[in-house]
């Protein structure tokens, strides 16, 4: 997977990316990601990049023309055209089923806009399609593309350990995760289900599933609706008071 950022703040988003799983899957060369500074394809002598909107108001927008520069600059130097997403709070908002679908492409260029925002006249040209991070407002795409970098790399080939290591994530299957346990066993007076002590693989993975079916009952009921249930499932959920 090869990911291109157009960014102000190289520096900000180099450092998320160094560090942890995604900076050691960089290393061993699982993921190819590369921040591209704005500012240097700007043909300004003072590298400005950002002008005053037309009409009132205040703030300043980053120009069409820096932007469009860095992208050319990515794909004459990639030899290929990036699926491009400008980071911004209009997009649909990120989900694991979008992170998984982007995950399955070559090769993509994400757009960090900052002060007011980008012209939209370059986003009307090379955008193919926005993504925001929730609905609130923050002061630059950086930290957006280094939310859907992070979320998009974990499902990429060799960045994990093994697939299931997601698979049985919260959101993956439409339910939350079960919880989960390390030693001791008895912590604070607390103890680690019976059930998961022993090895009765069938009815550690029975016990999983209630319980990842009783976490979204409790926090995200929501998430129920969509979910693929069987009769099982079903009735559990019954036994905790949810109506279908
Ligand atoms: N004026 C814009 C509007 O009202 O839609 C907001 C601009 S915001 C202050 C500056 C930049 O932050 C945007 O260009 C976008 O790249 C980024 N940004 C802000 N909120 C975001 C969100 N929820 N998700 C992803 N990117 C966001």
């Amino acid at each position: 997977m090869r990911i291109d950022i157009a960014t102000l703040f190289p520096d900000m988003c180099e450092a998320v990316l160094s560090a942890s799983i995604i900076g050691r899957a960089r290393k061993a060369g699982y993921l190819d990601i590369q921040c591209w500074q704005i500012r240097d394809y700007t043909i300004d002598k003072h590298r400005n990049v950002d002008d005053t909107p037309y009409g009132p108001g205040k703030g300043m927008l980053i120009q069409a023309d820096p932007m469009y520069r860095t992208w050319e600059a990515v794909c004459a130097a990639r030899g290929s055209r990036p699926h491009v997403i400008y980071l911004s709070p209009q997009g649909r908002v990120l989900t694991q089923k979008k992170a998984l679908e982007l995950s399955q492409k070559d090769h993509l260029y994400l757009m960090c806009g900052h002060y007011e925002g980008v012209d939209q006249r370059v986003l009307d040209e090379i955008v193919d399609e926005e993504i925001s991070i929730g609905d609130y407002v923050l002061t630059g795409g950086e930290l957006g593309a280094m939310v859907l970098t992070d979320a998009i790399a974990r499902l990429c080939p060799g960045v994990l350990a093994d697939e299931s290591c997601f698979m049985e994530e919260s959101h993956f299957n439409g339910l939350l995760e079960y919880p989960q346990y390390t030693k001791p066993a008895v912590w604070h007076g607390r103890t680690v289900p019976e059930i998961i002590q022993n090895g009765n693989h069938a009815a550690i993975a029975r016990w999983r599933r209630e319980m990842s079916l009783k976490a979204t009952y409790e926090k995200r009921p929501d998430l129920l609706e969509k979910a693929d249930l069987n009769e099982k499932d079903k009735w559990y959920l019954r036994t905790l008071g949810w109506e279908e």
